[in-house]
């Protein structure tokens, strides 16, 4: 009978193979008295097992990063990163010292003291790069008790095409070995979705469910597996129906995978000769770096909160280091950094925005540029810090929220302000900055000409613009099916918006998820949209669709639809434009 078990959906991709289920000796971490004359010994004890597990990840973040990708190496780099911390060292020798007490000991205790700030997180993210350091103490611990905790996976094949391997966590290290034995498939108990096993299992393509609570108990050594990484769904011992459907899938996926690849050197251009602009949106290098490969003309939204959510310093400095790092990766393409976008969906535990958790209803409260105009000072320093990297590379500097036009008047003021502070020290800029704002309060679409007149180029937000328009949480699963994008309003205002910025010659991108799914990009198209900002793991998909639309064709369906009344319409509008093709 099939057994069907859920998790978190991390890497996509079917897997279809036999389970193997990975045995790893737990550490038992016992607590044991030191002399004091042994102190020495201790801690080198620990410096050797420090030692030990950071040339053991070097190591093979060197070979990742040769055989599999930068990315994927970066991953495991960042562990290294973690060994390597000053202010853990110290506080493990501290209490060693101090406690005369074993270093596997002093380790756990280092360790669950910096779990239970990190449980007190509200963000996920994270609250999940709490798993990644107790990953690396985990490894440290079993360094310093080789026989114990033995090699890992001792027991398991070299080759393990075919097999879907169900543990009950996965390192990194862990995962890349697996990969190098050509592992199908992975089932963790433990692990969440914004892990850098998660992270690492999608970079290298291997389909992976984590956290499926009863993986270990319920799962049978050598039964048949079907894994379906898109949904988060495991079916062991899965009967014809099921196997059937995903072979199906897989074939499918292999088909379009191909075509897509067709797609990647084609010019972008629809079948009636229209040029239609890529951009990506993204922050972290490989993003960038994926993008560029790709052909994109530009990052279209570059955001910024990464370095508040991070815990990281919000000075000049720092932001201006990650700026500079991402325009040097662009070498040359225009980077359009966001200025911060905190609040709502986007909280921030930080003395810098105490407002923040004073709004009884944060979506319509004091977020974004609203918030950044309360705090002029924090606010000064990102667009220094933004000017400051235009001196090295095309930038541009994109407001969210954007509701009344005296939000963008005052944002130019303090922009002036901040260039004459870098005059007086003699830092450098781009004196012709574009200055850009995101459209994603409904006020502010239908007020777009006004917009229009004192922007140099336009985002449409529609992850915002739609849950405000539909009054809907856009984080919301209850109200979910009222997050239309087919809506007869919303598909009239996106028209009125695109219009009206044609007609006053201004720029206009979506940087919004609905521009990175082909679902949309036919309507986006007919609705008279140019320019798209997305993902890179779905420029070609969206570029395989416009390379197969005629947009007269689909303008023309649109318009039908939208003189019809609803009594008239027998099929949807999405079908219809591709049917018109
Ligand atoms: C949007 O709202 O569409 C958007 C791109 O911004 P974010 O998702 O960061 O709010
Ligand atoms: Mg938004």
């Amino acid at each position: 009978m099939t057994l069907a078990l859920t998790g978190h959906a991390v890497a996509s991709g079917i897997a279809i193979g036999r389970t193997h289920l990975a045995e790893r000796n737990e550490l038992e971490i016992g607590e044991y008295r030191i002399e004091r004359e042994d102190v020495v010994k201790e801690i080198k004890r620990y410096h050797q097992a420090v030692d030990a597990a950071w040339r053991q990840l070097d190591e093979l973040s060197q070979r990742i990063s040769r055989n599999v990708g930068l990315s994927a190496g970066e991953i495991i780099q960042t562990h290294v990163l973690m060994l390597g911390d000053d202010s853990i060292r110290e506080a493990t020798e501290n209490q060693i010292r101090s406690e005369l007490c074993n270093a596997e000991w002093a380790l756990q205790s280092q360790l669950e003291l910096i779990l239970s700030e990190f449980r007190n997180m509200d963000d996920p993210y994270i609250r999940s790069r709490g798993e990644d350091i107790t990953q690396v103490f985990r490894l440290v611990q079993s360094k310093l008790n080789e026989e114990v905790a033995g090699r890992p996976f001792e027991n398991m094949p070299d080759r393990l095409a075919e097999t879907m391997v169900i543990a009950t966590e996965l390192t990194p290290d862990e995962l890349a070995t697996l990969h190098e034995r050509g592992v199908a498939g992975i089932v963790t108990v433990h692990g969440g979705p914004n892990s850098h096993t998660a992270i690492l299992a999608s970079s290298l393509g291997i389909p992976a469910v984590l956290g499926v609570r009863l993986a270990q108990s319920l799962l049978k050594e050598g039964e048949t597996l079907v894994l379906d990484g898109d949904l988060g769904v495991v079916y062991a011992d899965p009967d014809q129906a099921i196997l059937d459907h995903y072979h199906q899938v897989q074939r499918d996926t292999f088909l379009f995978r191909k075509s897509l690849e067709k797609v990647r050197e084609l010019p972008c251009y629809s079948t009636d000769g229209e040029a239609i602009s890529l951009q990506a949106n993204g922050e972290r290098r490989e993003e960038l770096l994926q993008a560029i490969e790709l052909g994109v003309t530009g990052i279209g939204l570059y955001r910024t909160e990464f370095l508040h959510l991070s815990g990281e310093a919000s000075g000049e400095e720092p932001q201006l280091a990650e700026y500079l790092a991402a325009v040097e990766t662009l070498d040359g393409l225009p980077l359009t950094i966001r200025t911060l976008d905190l609040g709502a969906d986007k909280p921030v535990d930080s003395t810098d925005f105490d407002q923040l958790s004073r709004s009884a209803n944060p979506a319509l409260g004091l977020r974004a540029i609203r918030l950044c105009l309360r705090d002029t000072d924090q606010f000064k320093r990102q667009l220094r810090a933004i000017l400051r990297a235009s001196a090295a590379g095309p930038v541009r500097c994109l407001i969210p929220m954007l509701t009344s036009a005296r939000e963008v008047v005052m944002v130019r003021s303090l922009m002036d302000e901040a260039r004459e502070e870098l005059d007086k020290s003699g830092l450098a800029y781009d004196l012709n900055l574009p200055l850009g704002g995101m459209i994603e309060v409904p006020a502010a679409a239908l007020a777009i000409e006004e917009f229009s007149q004192i922007l140099d180029f336009i985002s449409v937000g529609t992850n915002d613009l739609l849950q405000y328009m539909l009054a809907a949480d856009r984080a919301d699963e209850q109200v979910a099916h009222l997050y239309d994008f087919q809506h007869p309003g919303v598909v009239r205002l996106l028209r009125h918006i695109f219009r009206t910025a044609q007609t006053s010659r201004i720029p206009v991108t979506v940087c919004g998820e609905a521009a990175g799914d082909r679902r949309y990009t036919r309507l986006l198209l007919a609705l008279g949209l140019r320019e798209f900002s997305m993902h890179p793991s779905r420029l070609l998909e969206v570029k395989q669709v416009i390379t197969e639309t005629h947009i007269p064709r689909a303008t023309a369906s649109l318009t039908q639809w939208l003189n019809s009344t609803e009594n008239q319409r027998d099929v949807s509008l999405l079908q219809l434009l591709d049917q018109s093709q």
